[in-house]
């Protein structure tokens, strides 16, 4: 296939990585759209940035293949894979100019008229909001406009792919969360296909079409925000997307229909489970995932008999924390044998 034609602009097949005994990366497989945005999510060490690395030809792997627009990269260096990459400290040439750092990717590639290289980085300044401040030195701006500058010089030579490792963690809350809306927005209006590292999920949530949930190496679930927060695939996802009350150990006691199942946890409480999509009937002992905010609570001498016929689920307990956060209330509360501590959400 030739490149525009290709079903996807991304494919990693059975990529790996090993640096000595250690598996960075272990066989992952990978398809991404035309103009999608994907996320690799997961905890520090867990492979991120060497995928990113493998794409961008910065790192090699140890086996597997990267295909870009349908074409096999392995063999292509990086300069002639057209990624364009936006690093964590942002890298920009601390000697050069905003003007100059950003022209820099185009001035590299002989032969483009210098007309044209003055009207392209005009054009990027514009984009990335940074007109005005191309005389400025990298230290004569602030983190956000850094950061800018660097996505100008990414986004300046029309890349194929554009690789984001952890562009907006050196930034305070509040620009991180304008500016992730930012980017997307920009890449989106764009259309260029973007795969952004990080490890913090909100962010991966916030931005991504689908999100790449990693661990240790592996691809722990792929999906979107929503399914991978709602359907969590593994123990690791349910705990590393979001808060959730993990009850190990429990054991079937009945199916209640519609996929759903009546558990008795190890201290004997009585619960309901959904099995995991795609799954068949789930056998013997299973884990069960309650998210806090799916929890209702109420004082006891208030849980009158229509909570019964609510839900037949009901546990009996005492507040051992309540903590005031702002949209909601958390409350701790210890229940069965008063050992077990379950996370309850309420506005
Ligand atoms: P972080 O969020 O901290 O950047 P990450 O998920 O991006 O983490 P990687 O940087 O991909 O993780 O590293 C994966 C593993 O590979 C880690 O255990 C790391 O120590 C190891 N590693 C990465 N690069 C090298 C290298 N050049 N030589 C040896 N080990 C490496």
């Amino acid at each position: 296939m030739t490149a525009g034609t290709s079903q996807y602009a991304v494919e990693l097949r059975g990529l790996r990585k090993e640096f000595g005994s250690l598996v960075a990366v272990e066989d992952l497989d990978l398809n991404i759209g035309h103009n999608e945005f994907v996320s690799l999510l997961g905890p520090s060490g867990c492979g991120k940035t060497t995928t990113l690395r493998m794409v961008a030809a910065l790192v090699t792997p140890t086996a597997g293949a990267v295909y870009i627009n349908g074409r096999l990269m392995n063999d292509v260096p990086p300069y002639a894979r057209n990624c364009g990459m936006v690093f964590q400290n942002y890298a920009l040439f601390p000697h050069l100019k905003a003007w100059d750092n950003v022209a820099y990717g185009l001035k590299v590639r002989k032969g483009i008229p210098k007309d044209e290289i003055a009207r392209r980085v005009e054009t990027t300044f514009d984009m990335v909001r940074m007109t005005g401040w191309e005389s400025h030195y990298p230290k004569q701006l602030s983190g956000g406009q850094q950061q800018r500058v660097a996505l100008a010089r990414a986004l300046i030579i029309e890349p194929s792919v554009l690789l984001l490792d952890e562009p907006l963690s050196n930034l305070d809350a509040k620009l991180r969360a304008e500016m992730r809306i930012e980017i997307r927005t920009l890449v989106k209006s764009l259309g260029i296909t973007t795969i952004f590292v990080t490890h913090d999920q909100e962010e991966s949530m916030v931005m991504a079409d689908r999100i790449v949930v990693m661990n240790q190496g592996r691809v722990e679930q792929i999906g979107t925000a929503e399914s991978i927060y709602e359907r969590p695939e593994t123990v690791f996802v349910a705990t590393f997307v979001g808060t959730t009350n993990l009850f190990h150990d429990a054991e079937l006691a009945g199916s209640a229909g519609n996929g759903r199942y009546a558990v008795t946890t190890n201290d004997g409480l009585r619960l309901e489970g959904m099995r995991k999509a795609g799954q068949g009937a789930p056998t013997g002992t299973v884990v069960l995932s309650i998210r806090p905010e799916r929890i209702d609570i109420a004082r006891s001498d208030q849980a009158d008999a229509s909570w019964d016929s609510y839900s037949p689920y009901n546990l009996t307990g005492k507040v051992a924390f309540k903590e005031y956060i702002g949209p909601v209330i958390r409350y701790r509360v210890t229940v069965g044998n008063a050992d077990r501590v379950i996370l309850v959400t309420a506005p």
